[in-house]
């Protein structure tokens, strides 16, 4: 059984060495605990933030520690009322083959509604990411555009078709042709921009003639800057996240503030933590549009425990389309 551990805080873009397989025994469970088999696990980009020693909304990762992040299991043994052995779970477990987990943390998966995957992106945290953020925040009225970077990822390829089931033409950014043909083919996305051409500004705009009501951001940096150019009056951006800013020092926050007052527009960050009171009403819509085939979900399954650090890696190479995950084991 093993885990894996922050061996250091990465500089820049994380490497191998920062990461380190440690050999354990077989942990046991104690009361109210069971002992699960990671059968998948989420690698997200968040979690490089947790990776630096900053205050932020969620504390730091311990060095030499094992990391955290969403996972699915099988429950091997059980001391908890609410489980029993076979129960396929979800929850926030250790990057590790075993794990022991508190049987108040973790939730049974349905798998009658979509393969048990699904619980880690569509119908789990970047799901109800993109659901929020869009419906709360952007607010996308029928008829209106609605742009999305990080479009062909996890979050933002949810966002593009909540857009459309909302009635709006959607327009999505992402970093390259494979991606720009997913969203508009497979997706039915309006249009799809790359934002790695050089004719990447006159792309964009040819593709807004009646200019941007929504900017979902998940990327920040050069790309928000062109978006936020060519915003409407009276523009929602959901600030969601800014990978391209990740791996760097200093925040690239909006630098196009002129361009915000004149449209007076509304920007506002937030974490998906936020609405933790509605998420039952947000699974519900999502798992109803799944059933109804209104949403569709993309994954990249790296294959093998072993290869962790380099699915974490490839999200901020762009190596993923749709949600990015680890198999470590079959169920
Ligand atoms: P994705 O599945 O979108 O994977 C990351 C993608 O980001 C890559 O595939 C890559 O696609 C793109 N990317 C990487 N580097 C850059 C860059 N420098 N510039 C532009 N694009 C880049 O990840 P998620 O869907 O899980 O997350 C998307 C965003 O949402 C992240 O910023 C994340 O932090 C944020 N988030 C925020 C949450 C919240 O509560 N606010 C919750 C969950 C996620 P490409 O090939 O297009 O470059």
């Amino acid at each position: 059984q093993r885990e894996i551990h922050l061996a250091n805080r990465p500089e820049g873009l994380p490497s191998k060495e920062d990461f380190e397989f440690v050999e354990l025994d077989m942990p046991s469970p104690e009361e109210n605990q069971v002992l699960v088999r990671t059968l998948y696990l989420s690698v997200d980009p968040y979690m490089r933030g947790r990776m630096r020693d900053t205050k932020s909304y969620i504390a730091p990762f311990p060095l030499n520690k094992a990391l955290i992040g969403g996972a699915v299991a099988e429950v091997v043994e059980s001391r908890s009322e609410l489980f029993k052995p076979g129960d396929v779970v979800t929850g926030y477990m250790k990057w590790a083959e075993y794990s022991v987990v508190k049987g108040e943390k973790i939730r049974k998966v349905d798998t009658s509604i979509a393969a048990v995957t699904a619980y880690l992106g569509i119908l789990g945290m970047t799901g109800l990411t993109a659901y929020f953020g869009l419906l709360d925040i952007g607010k996308p009225q029928a008829g209106e555009t609605v742009v999305v970077s990080g479009a062909a990822g996890a979050v933002g390829s949810a966002v593009g078709q909540i857009a459309k089931i909302k009635g709006t033409k959607v327009v999505g950014i992402a970093g390259s042709d494979e991606k720009i043909d997913f969203l508009i083919n497979e997706l039915g996305f309006d249009h799809a921009v790359n934002y790695k051409k050089d004719s990447f500004q006159d792309n964009l705009k040819a593709a807004l003639p009646d200019g941007v009501d929504v900017y979902f951001d998940n990327v920040g940096g050069e790309v928000s800057d062109a978006v936020i150019n060519l915003l409407n009056k009276n523009a929602r951006i959901p600030l969601c996240g800014a990978i391209s800013s990740y791996n760097k020092e200093e925040d690239i926050g909006p630098r196009i503030q002129p361009a915000l007052i004149k449209t007076s527009s509304l920007i506002q960050g937030y974490t998906v933590g936020n609405y933790a009171a509605e998420f039952e009403k947000g699974s519900a819509d999502m798992a109803k549009w799944l059933q109804e085939g209104k949403l569709k979900f993309e994954e990249t399954i790296v294959e093998g425990f072993d290869n962790t650090p380099d699915a974490f890696i490839g999200l901020f190479e762009g190596a993923n389309i749709g949600k990015m995950l680890v198999k470590v084991a079959d169920p």
